[in-house]
């Protein structure tokens, strides 16, 4: 019973975002327009439904893009220049996570002749023998260890200690983490795109790289010299996979997923464009940008609240319910 019910309030919340933007876009409600739209892909199906936030069936795939193409200006982030500024309509499509069901859409992407920034948490997609795989593994295993069980591990000593392992001992230790890691998170459950099939991918210009971090970890919450080698070292492999290393988004993207000095460290290594995943109206002078969540709905209404930034409206709709709810307690 208390399934089901979780299960009809997640509906709720999946539809309650779909109709919201609807309305937006049927009554062409438009008062705050980002001077770039960024919308968020991540993962896809094929054939049998999924009704999860986090997927987009393929034939929705097609007609989205479809649309995007027929209304709005899509941006080649390797191309954006200031010219663009004074377009309106500019349009940015990502996918976050690099996950293998990206191999159902790619061959709608290259048909529809359209570019997307794929973002990589490049650690968890290296080879078997590459010891940063591992690496990445055990960092991604021991932050959730260390949040759920509230165990006060030293993440500074537990960094250094990880890159005194071999790869043998390193191999070992990320299978007994795994175990010990209960509450794992997608991203380390899903299957990634092999890193061979990433590089063929890059070679067609509308699949552009970018980093979106080594372990997809909070990187608020990491120490320095942690945090330093999510960015440095992802830059490096994205830059070795012929991606653009002037550009990254931020694992989760919520607003307790970064703070100012992972900004200033993102700045530091260079990152012209950072991306998070909050509602903000998206200004070129902005410190980061906001990327719009789709959901799975190819409805012309719903894609254009979208555009209409109706999301940033619906976060405050639900604060403001959230707040009479608290107050009538
Ligand atoms: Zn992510």
């Amino acid at each position: 019973m208390g399934l089901v019910s979780l299960r009809f309030v997640k509906k709720i919340k999946l539809y309650s975002r779909i109709y919201f933007s609807y309305l937006f876009g049927l009554f062409k409600i438009n008062f705050k327009q980002n001077k770039i739209n960024i919308i968020n892909y991540h993962n896809f199906y094929d054939s049998k439904i999924i009704e999860n936030e986090m997927f987009v069936d393929k034939e929705v795939f097609y007609s989205q893009i479809q649309y995007f193409k027929k209304f709005y200006n899509i941006i080649n982030i390797n191309n954006l220049n200031f010219k663009n500024i004074n377009q309106k309509n500019n349009l940015l499509l990502t996918i976050d996570d690099g996950d293998n069901s990206i191999l159902f859409i790619e061959n709608i992407i290259k048909e529809l002749n359209t570019p997307f920034c794929l973002f990589l948490p490049i650690g968890l997609m290296l080879d078997n023998d590459n010891i940063d795989l591992y690496r990445s593994r055990c960092l991604h295993h021991i932050f959730y260890i260390n949040k759920f069980y509230k165990k006060n591990i030293n993440l500074e000593n537990f960094f250094k200690k990880l890159f005194t392992f071999k790869i043998e001992k390193i191999k070992k230790f990320e299978k007994f983490l795994y175990k010990k890691n209960k509450y794992k998170d997608y991203v380390i459950i899903r299957k990634k795109i092999d890193i061979n099939k990433i590089k063929k991918m890059s070679e067609n210009e509308n699949f552009i790289l970018g980093s979106h971090s080594m372990s997809h970890i909070n990187l608020k919450d990491i120490p320095y010299n942690w945090l330093e080698w999510e960015i440095k070292k992802s830059l490096e492999y994205i830059n070795s996979l012929d991606g653009n290393i002037e550009i990254f988004s931020i694992p989760y993207g919520h607003k307790n997923s970064f703070n100012n000095n992972v900004i200033n460290l993102l700045k530091d290594n260079n990152i012209k464009s950072i991306f998070t995943s909050l509602n903000i109206i998206n200004n070129f002078n902005n410190n980061y940008y906001g990327k719009i969540y789709i959901l799975n709905s190819k409805n012309f209404y719903y894609l254009r609240g979208l555009i209409f930034n109706s999301m940033f409206f619906y976060e405050i709709l639900i604060k403001f319910i959230k707040k009479i709810i608290f107050f009538h307690k």
